[in-house]
């Protein structure tokens, strides 16, 4: 059994990444996280782009603990604001990880935003990172728009205001397995199984 780190603490990101590789057949490797190895220094993520913040991630968690590591970092780009939150999408509201405070400031900023010009994605950059140095990093974007007010309590951060292309529903009134079949971080946790089945054999 291979050991791969997801160099996350995040419990849903284990479980979804475990489940990806299930559901394509990938058997044989073992998904740890941060909580499992013993603890190294997490550098603040600094980045300009997602990529980056990614393969930084990745790679310092591969050098401190020898293990194959993957690493994503993600968030969502508005078009009425440019592009942002993007890489600030987390601390948007000025408070790392406050979604509430986040997804409120979102809604305030378009509040005057006609229907036509509310296109989003949500985007992630995933890097595996070896113990020799070897890098991939890959993009996963998921298109849709931000409705005007929350709905639905599955998912996380900006979930309750984004409706993907083609649903009716936001993304926290998908199912998991749903929101994993479409989702930014599937479309790039999958374009790493050719690297992870390698891992695997
Ligand atoms: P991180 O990649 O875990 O640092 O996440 C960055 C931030 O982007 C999160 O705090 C969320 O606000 C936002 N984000 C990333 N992925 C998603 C998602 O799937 N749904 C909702 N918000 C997300």
């Amino acid at each position: 059994m291979t050991r791969i780190l997801l160099a996350t603490r995040n419990q849903k990101k284990l479980v979804e990444l475990r489940r990806i590789l299930a559901a394509e057949g990938v058997t044989g490797v073992e998904v740890v996280g941060l909580a499992d190895v013993p603890e190294f220094p997490e550098a603040p993520e600094t980045g300009a782009t997602f990529e980056e913040n990614a393969v930084a991630k990745a790679a310092d968690a591969a050098k401190a603990t020898g293990l194959p590591t993957v690493a994503d970092d993600s968030g969502i780009e508005v078009d009425a604001l440019n592009g942002m939150p993007g890489v600030l999408s987390a601390r948007w509201a000025g408070r790392h990880g406050d979604d509430q405070a986040n997804l409120d400031l979102v809604l305030g900023q378009l509040a005057d935003v006609p229907d036509e010009r509310r296109g989003a994605a949500f985007v992630s950059a995933a890097a595996l990172v070896l113990p020799d140095g070897t890098q991939t990093v890959v993009r996963g974007e998921w298109r849709g728009t931000v409705i005007r007010e929350a709905r639905g309590t599955n998912g996380f951060g900006y979930d309750p205001i984004f409706v993907p292309e083609g649903e009716t529903r936001t993304s926290a009134e998908l199912s998991p397995e749903e929101k994993d079949a479409d989702s930014h971080r599937g479309r790039a946790l999958r374009l790493l199984l050719p690297e992870l089945r390698k891992l695997a054999d």
